[in-house]
């Protein structure tokens, strides 16, 4: 069956093998979406979006007796989600997410374990020393890669305080410093951004010159952001393929997204 399926396809066939043999794993990035998924809370005077919630229509009831279906309601910007480049208002004139060349939607994975930093400094920032010293071990970003920020910020998911991890100082969460912000999206090839966090930029980014400098640098110079990502901690520095899936919301500026990796010979979690 495999084989008529795939007859004329030598490659796609041997890729489809070694999923079947088990020496690729498909392993998902992305946090269940519901209404208990942490989401970002924006300080006064600034508007929040919606969480994300189901409504039921119908469960094998009156109103569908044979069948059960739900509204979703939901923010784009909420869970594991994609930042397209209009969100952003150095990005406005770019592509909304149902424009996205579905191309740039899959591509290498490059991880960045920055844990033990993070441990001990949540505010920790990417530098463009660690993405060099990163290169060095592994070579440069390639073209297309998406760079995946580990951090251990996962372990917090179950709880919106631990995620969002806010004092009387504001929010802090790891993320990426300026220099480098505007290194990676103009010096390096890549197309996108993912980190474990709620948003793409560190939770201090507000007060940051430029504010939110990973949005306005990446969003600005069209590459993308994916958020609320989780198991980066089973992916190696090199060689995964990452694959984002968001709605095509014509329009939209982001969407919940599916994130999931393609792994060779990946360890258990
Ligand atoms: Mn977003």
């Amino acid at each position: 069956m495999t084989e008529s399926l795939t007859t004329g396809s030598a490659t796609l066939a041997s890729f489809l093998a070694t999923l079947t043999d088990g020496s690729v794993t498909v392993l998902d990035l992305t946090t269940p979406l519901s209404s208990e998924t942490p989401a970002l809370v924006l300080p006064d005077p600034f508007v929040n979006l919606i969480d994300f919630s189901l409504e039921e229509v119908s469960a094998y009831n009156e109103p569908g007796p044979f069948w059960r279906h739900n509204n979703i309601h939901t923010g784009e910007h909420i869970g594991t989600h994609l930042d397209a480049p209009i969100h952003w208002i150095s990005g406005r004139d770019g592509h909304d997410v149902s424009q996205i060349p579905v191309e740039r939607l899959i591509g290498p994975a490059a991880v960045i374990d920055l844990t033990d930093k993070v441990a001990t400094d949540p505010d920790y920032l990417l530098s463009v020393a660690d993405v060099e010293d990163w290169e060095a071990a592994n070579g440069t970003l390639p073209a297309g890669a998406w760079l995946l920020l580990r951090t251990g910020w996962e372990t917090r998911g179950g709880s919106q305080a631990e995620f969002l991890n806010v004092d009387d100082t504001g929010s802090h969460t790891p993320g990426v410093s300026v220099e480098c912000a505007e290194w990676l999206a103009t010096q390096r090839p890549i197309t996108g951004l993912g980190v474990e966090t709620v948003g793409v930029d560190a939770g201090m980014a507000g007060g940051f010159e430029p504010a939110f400098p990973v949005h306005y640098h990446f969003l600005g110079n069209d590459k993308y952001g994916v958020t609320s990502l989780r198991n980066l901690g089973r992916l190696p520095a090199t060689g995964a393929v990452i694959v984002v899936a968001p709605l095509p919301i014509v329009g939209g500026t982001g969407s919940p997204a599916r994130v999931l990796a393609l792994v060779e010979n990946a360890p258990s979690a």
